[in-house]
Formats: C-alpha cells, sequence, structure tokens
C-alpha cells in the first residue's frame, strides 16, 4: 500500500503563478516498488459494466460546509475523469457505508475522512492504494483531513479549500497518475484556499488517464515525443521533460527513466519545443514517489534545464 497526497501551497504561490502557463499539462504513473516502470492500474474489466465501484462515508465528520453534500461532491469530481475523450475509465457509485475508517484490504474504494495526524503536516487529502506486484489495483481509499476546513460550494469560496478539486485530484491518484511537475495541471501537487482550477483536467491529466485507460480510437493519430536525457555521457533519472507549443503552452510533461530516456505519448499533431529541467521546486522528487519508487534508485542531481526543438 502507498499514499499520494495533495498539500497545501504555502511558499510556493508565487513560484505557481511564475510558472504557470494557463493550460499547463504533464502526466506521470504511479509504478510498483521496485517494478522498473510497471504501471499500477484497475482492470476494469473485473466489474459489472466495466465500472470501478466507489463508495462513500455516511459519517461526515470532516469540516465541511456549502450547499452539496459530500456525496454530490465526490460524484461531481468522478464525472470529470469519466468525461475524459482519451479515457475509458468509468465508475459506478455503489452507496454509503455505516463507518469512517478506510480499509485498505476490503475492496471497497471509500472517500471518507482521517485524522490529521494520521496524514502527515499540511496535507489536505491522500489516496491509499492496494495492489499487487503486478501492478493491478485491488483497493484504493479517499481520506480528507479532518483538520481543514473544506467547501462543498460551486463556486469558489476564498476561505475555505475545494473539496471537489482536492477530490478530483485524488481520484487521479486513484486512477493510477503520481503528481505532474506542471503546475496548473490537476494532478500538480499543490493547491490553496479558493482554489477551484483543479476541478478541470489539463490536457497532461487528460492523456495520463488516456494512456492508462485507452479510448479505442485513443493514440491513434496522435504523437509521441521520445529520448534521452545525458549529461557529459551519463544518464540523467528524474529529469521533468516538458513539451511546449512554439506558443509557450505547455501541453505534457513525463519524467527520465533510470537510462535517461523519456516518451511523452498522445501528443496533438503540432511542434513542440521540448526542454529538460530538474525537479527543484516547486515539484520536487519527494512529491513523485510513486514514479521514483519503481526504480528504487536515486535521482540525478545538480544540472541545468535545457532547451531545444524537436
Ligand atoms: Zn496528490
Amino acid at each position: 500500500m502507498s499514499a499520494s497526497c495533495l498539500t497545501r501551497v504555502a511558499a510556493f504561490a508565487l513560484a505557481v503563478v511564475a510558472l504557470g502557463p494557463s493550460r499547463a499539462a504533464g502526466y506521470a504513473f504511479l509504478l510498483v516498488e521496485g517494478g522498473q516502470g510497471r504501471t499500477r492500474q484497475w482492470q476494469p474489466s473485473r466489474f459489472v459494466d466495466s465500472r470501478v465501484p466507489w463508495f462513500v462515508t455516511n459519517v461526515v465528520d470532516g469540516r465541511l460546509a456549502g450547499e452539496r453534500s459530500f456525496v454530490d461532491v465526490a460524484a461531481a469530481a468522478f464525472g470529470h475523469w469519466e468525461a475524459v475523450d482519451e479515457s475509458s475509465i468509468a465508475f459506478a457509485f455503489r452507496g454509503e457505508m455505516n463507518r469512517r475508517n478506510r480499509d485498505p484490504s476490503d475492496n471497497r474504494n471509500l472517500v471518507t475522512f482521517a485524522d490529521a495526524a494520521s496524514l502527515g503536516s499540511g496535507v489536505l487529502g491522500a489516496t491509499f492504494i492496494t495492489s499487487g506486484s503486478d501492478g493491478r489495483i485491488t483497493d484504493a481509499d479517499i481520506v480528507l483531513s479532518r483538520a481543514i476546513d473544506f467547501t462543498t460550494r460551486f463556486s469558489a469560496f476564498a476561505g475555505s479549500y475545494d473539496a471537489e478539486s482536492i477530490l478530483t485530484h485524488e481520484i487521479g491518484h486513484l486512477i493510477g497518475l503520481d503528481h505532474t511537475g506542471l503546475v496548473r495541471a490537476t494532478m500538480a501537487p499543490f493547491t490553496d484556499r479558493g482554489d477551484v482550477h483543479q476541478r478541470s483536467l489539463a490536457t497532461d491529466d487528460l492523456l495520463g488517464a488516456g494512456m492508462l485507460y485507452p479510448e479505442a480510437d485513443f493514440p491513434a493519430g496522435r504523437g509521441t515525443l521520445a529520448g534521452t536525457v545525458s549529461r557529459d555521457g551519463e544518464a540523467v533519472f528524474l529529469a521533468h521533460v516538458v513539451a511546449t507549443t512554439v506558443n509557450g503552452r505547455a501541453i505534457a510533461s513525463g519524467y527520465t527513466r533510470p537510462d535517461g530516456t523519456y516518451r511523452i505519448d498522445g501528443l496533438p499533431p503540432d511542434v513542440y519545443v521540448v526542454h529538460a529541467e530538474r525537479l527543484d521546486g516547486p515539484v520536487r522528487p519527494s512529491n513523485v514517489a510513486g514514479f521514483r519508487q519503481g526504480f528504487g534508485q536515486a535521482e540525478t542531481t545538480e544540472y541545468e534545464t535545457t532547451f531545444h526543438y524537436e
């Protein structure tokens, strides 16, 4: 089992503004620990109607305020991923459960609350995934911190964290996505009070979901960027490789593997500028543990950002 979480933005707010083209994108997968790149994902065909089931607690004891119920907000968040054209992933709400604590092995994917002490400092929400060595996910529970003020309002509310945005992010983990290095995507690891942009999936989020659960017509007709990042002949592991249009819009990104190779699939046909950068903030290697642990080694450090055309 492992956890992936969303933390409050804290001191990173300025960096987020400075780095953020408005529809930036990027994707990475949660990998089997030591599995040399094997992805962790559902096999939806196991389920009725090929829909991944989810449940919600009816012990709603977190600090929630707003006009929508917790279950309605969760349904909206699952709906964002189900609406992705590139992806076939679908979900089914299977009812309320009369308990508050998650169970990593009951094969019931529960959306619930957890004490802050069990989540770590600054963590708003987290997703706990159980999978086998083959990468097949059997259980994924999403929790929100009981210590945080959340809003369930339709509209943005400056004083609280947006439950729909945070659940949308956590459901990205539930389907097998790790954090992206692109700060305006839903799978970026930070948010702030009043921020609702993570309700809206960025291109990079869409492509990540599409590559894990491709619709029949995807990624046909799309492009792939692939290459190797090296320094003085040595492979660079965990460089963030970003594909940006010539107009400056970051479309998608990925991370290099221990042999320095990267591959970004599903790209809309276009001319891209590619750059490789170190994960030196705001997103850091510790934020992409679900990818890094797939290879069981430390990232390359001490190198500079490099741009070139492809
Ligand atoms: Zn997260």
